[in-house]
């Protein structure tokens, strides 16, 4: 049998080869796909080093051509999307259409912020004479860590990667072990294009040794992270006494809420698409569905007949694959909740499960499940609909479907998260900004402010 590849850490100093490797396997079949190198604390101490050594003249670059770099960039990645989507297939499981959707978006958010390089701007106001004045200009934080979930694997690093690198700054990735290649072939792409070395760096391995290791690291300025709120609380708790800036993108429970006068088609579309997008290992997942007691029928009969039509990509982890029986056999435990579906068809495969009869107290509906798993709720009003939609400390997507726009925007409002999609699923743009409100984060990536999030303000005034 030849030598599986090996996949080095990539740092300012080079590619790294370590004593230790980590095979990586495909989901799907268990198929050794490569061995990422593991990193220990020196290797991170070294990466931020280059890191810091690169970002000044990077930053330096008159914005155009920090711009035609990165545009250069991103037509590397598209050059290899398919080679990427193959990756992110295999790795996590995720059905290879929903893996080259991701691709093909996060391609568009390296674009996107290209061009928002050019964009840059440096206010003015003027003073008594044409040399005085006050110029505010937007400068780099400086380096950037990245440290990034399984779920998504390519899409979660671009969006620290290409804000970060537009606004001048160097990133060292952590792509999560358990889905590390395409991530490491994103910022391998991101060197043969051309982007300085050590200005994107990847170091894979363990999580707790590398996270610790960045984010206690004196020269990183800010450590920008999507995970768990478990993990995000050791994060802060190492980052924030060190006074570095910090962003934290959790987990969601999302709520679909269907008005009285809804389109039950388009809801139940919401519902399936979202409920079980990703096997549910979705942040921005619907999980409950709040629907008036005169509709109920009628939308589990049209989400009944869409999930027949659903075959899902196994499980990425076996730690998701146990949280589903688990939440599901404790449904099962409270008096009068029926669950449809959700079985183990074939090793690591699940069929959706739709749940009805659940309330609070069950803990599928008050935990965010990461599983396919969504809850059909009866609820009176539209009131309650809020009032159950808001209640679990989470804040990040939630759903509405109404005919009348006037009243969909104002119960929108209402809703306490940082994205309401209102009749459709298409959350994630980038030029809009997408948070997490409450339980599920802190600060906001993608959007003007994803891009302002990697910069502070400096004013000089001129007064002579
Ligand atoms: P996780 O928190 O276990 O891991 C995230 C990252 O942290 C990985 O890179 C991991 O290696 C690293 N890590 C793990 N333990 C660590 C430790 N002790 N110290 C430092 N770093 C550590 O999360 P996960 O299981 O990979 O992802 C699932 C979670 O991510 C879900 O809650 C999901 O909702 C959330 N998520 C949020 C968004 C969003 O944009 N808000 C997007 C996708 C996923």
């Amino acid at each position: 049998m030849s030598d599986p590849v090996r996949r080095p850490l990539i740092t300012g100093a080079g590619r790294v080869e370590t004593a230790g490797w980590t095979p990586i396997h495909a989901r799907a079949d268990g198929s050794l796909i490569a061995e990422v190198a593991e990193a220990d604390a020196g290797d991170v101490d070294r990466a931020v080093r280059a890191a810091d050594a690169a970002w000044p003249a990077w930053a330096a670059l008159p914005p155009p051509e920090r711009a035609r770099a990165l545009t250069a960039y991103a037509a590397l990645v598209d050059a290899h999307q398919p080679h990427l989507a193959d990756l992110v297939h295999r790795e996590t499981g995720k059905p290879l259409g929903e893996a080259q959707a991701e691709v093909a978006r996060a391609a568009e958010v390296i674009h996107h912020f290209a061009a928002e390089a050019e964009r840059m701007w440096t206010q003015q106001m003027p003073g008594a004479t044409l040399a005085t004045g006050s110029w505010v200009r937007p400068a780099p934080l400086g380096v950037v860590a990245a440290i990034t979930p399984w779920n998504f694997p390519v899409a979660l690093v671009v969006w620290k990667l290409a804000p970060a690198l537009a606004a001048g700054c160097a990133v060292v990735v952590k792509p999560a072990i358990e889905a590390p290649l395409a991530a490491w072939a994103l910022c391998d792409l991101a060197e043969r294009s051309g982007l300085p070395e050590g200005l994107v760096s990847c170091l894979t391995g363990d999580g707790p040794l590398i996270g610790e290791a960045l984010s206690t690291h004196p020269r990183v300025a800010k450590v920008a992270f999507t995970g768990s709120r478990r993990v995000a609380e050791r994060i802060a708790g190492w980052a924030s006494p060190r006074l570095k800036a910090l962003s934290l993108e959790l987990g969601g429970h999302g709520a679909l809420v269907v008005m009285p006068d809804a389109d039950l088609d388009v809801a139940a579309e919401v519902a399936t698409m979202q409920g079980y997008v990703n096997s549910g290992q979705a942040c921005y997942a619907v999980n409950r569905v709040l629907v008036p007691p005169g509709l109920r029928g009628d939308l589990l009969e049209r989400m009944r007949a869409r999930i027949a039509d659903i075959t899902l990509g196994p499980m990425t982890t076996d730690r998701g694959l146990a949280r589903h029986h688990m939440l599901l056999d404790e449904a099962r435990g409270h008096d009068g909740v029926v669950v449809e579906g959700g079985e183990e068809v074939a090793p690591g495969r699940l069929s959706p499960a739709l749940v009805t009869g659940a309330g609070p107290g069950v803990r599928l509906v008050d935990e965010e499940p990461f599983t396919p798993i969504v809850a059909v709720l009866e609820v009176p009003d539209t009131a309650a609909a809020v009032a159950e939609a808001n209640r679990p400390d989470y804040g990040l997507v939630n759903y509405l479907v109404g005919r009348d726009l006037r009243g969909a925007l104002e119960t929108a409002q209402q809703l306490r998260s940082g994205t309401v999609a209102i009749n459709g699923w298409r959350v994630v743009l980038p030029y809009a900004p997408y948070a997490g409100w409450r339980g599920s984060g802190v600060g906001c990536e993608l959007g003007r402010p994803g891009l302002e999030a990697f910069v502070h303000w400096q004013h000089l005034r001129v007064l002579a």
